[in-house]
């Protein structure tokens, strides 16, 4: 079990990462610390996080976790929640933890920060065990299939192509882009 010490260590090192100390990374904290001990990773490898929203809290997890999106270990499933999931991949064992904090809001208060942080596990987050498993292609390692978008040309990992009119093409190409480019 982490100590008072090692939950104001690891807030220390989220609020360098994230740029700020807040509520998201006292949850986060927490709530990465609670997955980590229930699936108890031997090495970085074993571990992959699954979190649920693309706010503070998302960044204190994967600073306390070592998770990094570009390294497959870190997916963002935006629910807008404050969750995440924790799969160990060698054992299969996956727990989803969330922030289930309820006192009172402490503003800004740092010292009102740190006291919420060292709050008995069952007061600050609550946890459910899962099946969780990733397809081979959101797995780490090497890309299995790289193939070139018949419509734009470019190259698709990770077998994220759908069948197109003339071959293999890319979601934006499908589906619509996200962005409009500009005519020159
Ligand atoms: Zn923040
Ligand atoms: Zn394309």
């Amino acid at each position: 079990m982490a100590s008072i010490v090692d939950y104001d260590t690891l807030l220390d090192e989220c609020i360098t990462f994230h740029g700020h100390l807040c509520m998201g990374q006292v949850l986060g904290v927490r709530v990465a610390s609670k997955g980590l001990e229930l699936v108890s990773p031997d090495l970085p490898r074993d571990l992959i996080v699954a979190v649920e929203i693309d706010r503070c809290l998302a960044d204190a997890v994967l600073t306390v976790t070592g998770t990094r999106i570009g390294r497959r270990s870190l997916k963002l499933y935006n629910y807008g929640r404050m969750a995440a999931s924790f799969l160990n991949c060698t054992t299969g064992k996956a727990y989803r933890v969330r922030a289930a904090y309820q006192g009172p809001q402490p503003g800004d208060d740092e010292k009102a920060m740190r006291s919420i942080l060292v709050l008995p596990d069952e007061e600050i987050v609550a946890w459910e065990e899962i099946e969780l498993v990733f397809p081979e292609s959101e797995m780490p390692g090497r890309p299995k299939r790289t193939v070139l978008c018949s419509i734009c040309g470019e190259k698709i990992f990770d077998g994220k192509d759908r069948p197109g009119p003339d071959g293999p093409a890319c979601a934006a190409c499908l589906d619509g882009r996200y962005y409009t480019v500009k005519k020159s």
